[in-house]
Formats: structure tokens, sequence, C-alpha cells
């Protein structure tokens, strides 16, 4: 962190004097801005407590436009907890595909079990119970209990930190873990002031992702432009300033095609790790490319005659995933072989399905 003076009650920097913003002013502000300034979104057209909680799963780490594809179909398929809970993890997971972080999908399976066993099919309504729930932390409980049962619970993601940094001028990183603390006494401050605190909660997180964004916002049509202390010092395209992006781990992954007549052979990951749980062809992974004598090496079985067919890569947030993609010959029986059909069924990464559909199915992409 760098800048002006030091905030003696945050310890953030400043480029200098700013007088703190009334609370109950920009709550209002922010409330009355919303209605008219709200995206249309399928899980604000209907709103439930469920819909709520599988929205803000689906949101945490997948773009706005992806999820508001994929959600409704969604949750026809999962209605309520219960139905879901019915469901089993494997269906929601393969009904997760194309979203990501599938860690996500599987914890929201687990919260509607204990939904299902200790609330009675009913999300709870509370911080602290919603805390308890898998996958739900400070940031998802507070969204729920704002904006499904309109308690004064405040949120903090990325938006609202960009947002309160430039409301109170405040020179940082954007991961810095002092000026995120301060964002959220700042969110609590608002929710506590505001006459409908998911109103607000939602307006800040709108305003983030709509006007005040990355970047140059666009702060001529912004509610708060009266009094924003960035826009005072002239540094709003300047703050907060980026997080130093992660280095990304090179991993290559030698996945094999093995066919017995119309089936392939598939395998499911181990349930820690990237792509936790999710079904793939066998694979070696390695942080180099490896020769086919040491892929089948790798194999916890025997295979023959491995042939390189592609080799593509894959950007992730964290890893630079290089697939090597080999057909091979195994005498082997054991193990899940699978058809078109039964494959569609199971969850796979984007990757890996788009792989399975082209190589074995030869499916277009
Ligand atoms: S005036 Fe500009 S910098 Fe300040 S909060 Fe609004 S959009 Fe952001």
């Amino acid at each position: 962190m760098s800048g002006g003076g030091s905030n003696p009650e945050t310890g953030v920097g400043r480029p200098g004097r700013v007088e703190p913003i009334d609370p109950a002013w920009a709550a209002s502000r922010l409330e009355s801005w919303f209605p008219g300034h709200q995206r249309d979104l399928p899980w604000r057209r209907h709103r439930s407590p469920w819909r709520t909680l599988v929205s803000e799963l689906m949101l945490q780490q997948t773009q706005v436009s992806r999820v508001a594809e994929r959600f409704e179909s969604f949750l026809a398929r999962f209605p309520d907890p219960d139905a879901m809970a019915a469901a089993g993890e494997d269906a929601v997971v393969s009904a997760w595909e194309g979203l990501g972080y599938y860690r996500r999908a599987r914890l929201l399976y687990a919260a509607a079990v204990v939904i299902r066993d200790q609330h009675r099919g009913e999300v709870p309504d509370t911080v602290e119970a919603l805390l308890e729930l898998p996958g739900v932390g400070r940031y998802t409980a507070g969204s729920i209990a704002s904006i499904a049962f309109d308690r004064p619970a405040p949120i903090v993601d990325g938006n609202v930190v960009r947002v309160v940094a430039r409301l109170d001028a405040i020179d940082a990183a954007s991961d810095d873990p002092v000026l995120i603390e301060h964002c959220w006494r700042r969110a609590e401050s608002l929710a506590v002031v505001a006459d409908s605190p998911g109103v607000l909660n939602e307006s800040l997180m709108e305003l983030g992702a709509t006007v005040c964004r990355p970047g140059t916002p666009s702060c001529d049509v912004c509610p708060l432009l009266d009094r924003c202390g960035a826009r005072r010092h002239g540094m709003e395209d300047s703050i907060p300033r980026p997080k130093r992006p992660a280095r990304r781990e090179v991993v290559h992954r030698h996945s094999i095609l093995l066919r017995r007549g119309e089936r392939i052979l598939l395998r499911r990951r181990p349930s820690k790790g990237i792509w936790a749980g999710l079904w793939e062809l066998p694979s070696v992974e390695a942080a180099s490319r490896l020769e086919p004598e040491a892929i089948a090496a790798g194999l916890d079985f025997r295979v023959e005659g491995l042939r390189h067919v592609e080799s593509f890569r894959r950007l992730l947030t964290h890893r630079e995933v290089h697939f090597h993609v080999h057909e091979g010959i195994t005498r082997i029986r054991r193990g899940t072989w699978c058809d078109r059909e039964a494959a569609s069924r199971l969850g796979m990464s984007r990757p890996m399905r788009l792989l399975v559909d082209r190589r074995a199915w030869g499916s277009a992409d």
C-alpha cells in the first residue's frame, strides 16, 4: 500500500483530507438509484431464498452472462433444496457443467442436504445459520440474509471494494486486507441505516458492476458523485490499484482414449484439487511433456500402441494446462466403460467434455 497520509481509523493511505461520507446520505442515494438502473437478470425477476442462494453461489466465480444463460434451466431441474438433495451429487455436478469451479456444485448439493435435514427444507434466514451451510462464507451469508430476508447484513465483493475505495479515496491495492476490512465496516455502516438492506447491497454491487467499473468509471451518471473522494482528488481512474496477478502453474495432462466397441474408459478424479470428483479419460499429469513410454509407465494398468493425436492448451485462473491426447489399446475390463449416453450423464470439466465429444464420438466443438 502506498499513497498519501495514513488514515488513523483504517491505517489505509489516503491522498489528503477527505470528510467521511454520511452513511444515511449514501444509503438513501443508492436505494433510490437501484430500481431504475438495475439490469434485468433472471434471479431478480422472481425472488425466493433458494433462488438467491443458488444465484449467489453460481456468481461467485462465473461471469454474470454465463450464469444468466444457465440459471433458469438449472432451477427447473432443482426447484428447491429437497429436489436437489433427492437428485444426488452426480446430477448436480453434471448440471453444473460449463460453469467452472465444480467444487461449488458439490457444496451447493451439500447445503441442500443440510437445509432438507436440519431446516425442514427452508433456507435459514440469519447470517449465523447461513454460515453453518457448506460453501457459505461471510459474503454469501450476507447477501442471502439481506437480499432474501432484508436483514441489515453487510456484503463486500470486488465491486463493493472498488466503490468504497473510490468513495473514501483510499489508495490501496484491491486485495489489501486493511482496505477490505475497511470496506466491511463501511458496508455495515450503510446496511444498518438503509430502509431496505437488500436493495442497498444490490445497489452497491450494481453500481460497481455498471457505473463505478474497473478502469474509467462513468462518474457523470453516478448517484454518489457529489461527495466522492476519488472524484474530488482526480483519482477515480487509478484507485484501487490492481492486485498482483498470480503466476500460473504449468501442467501437462496426458489423456488416453481407450475404446471397447462403443464404449470408452473413464475415471473419476480425486475429491480434492483441480476438477475434483469430475470424470475424465485416464490421464497422467507431469510438469513437462512425456514420451509414450513414460505415459504408459505412469498408468496403473497396461496400455499398448500409444499414439499422439492432438495437443491443446487451456488457461485457468491459476494454471496453464497443456492437454496431450493419445489413443491406445488395453485389455483391461475393470473400470467404468461408458457409451455416449452414460458418459453424457457424468460431470466433466468443459475441456474434457469437448475432448471426449470430439475424439470419442466425432462431434464438432
Ligand atoms: S463518482 Fe465515480 S469514482 Fe466515485 S463512486 Fe461514483 S463512479 Fe465511482
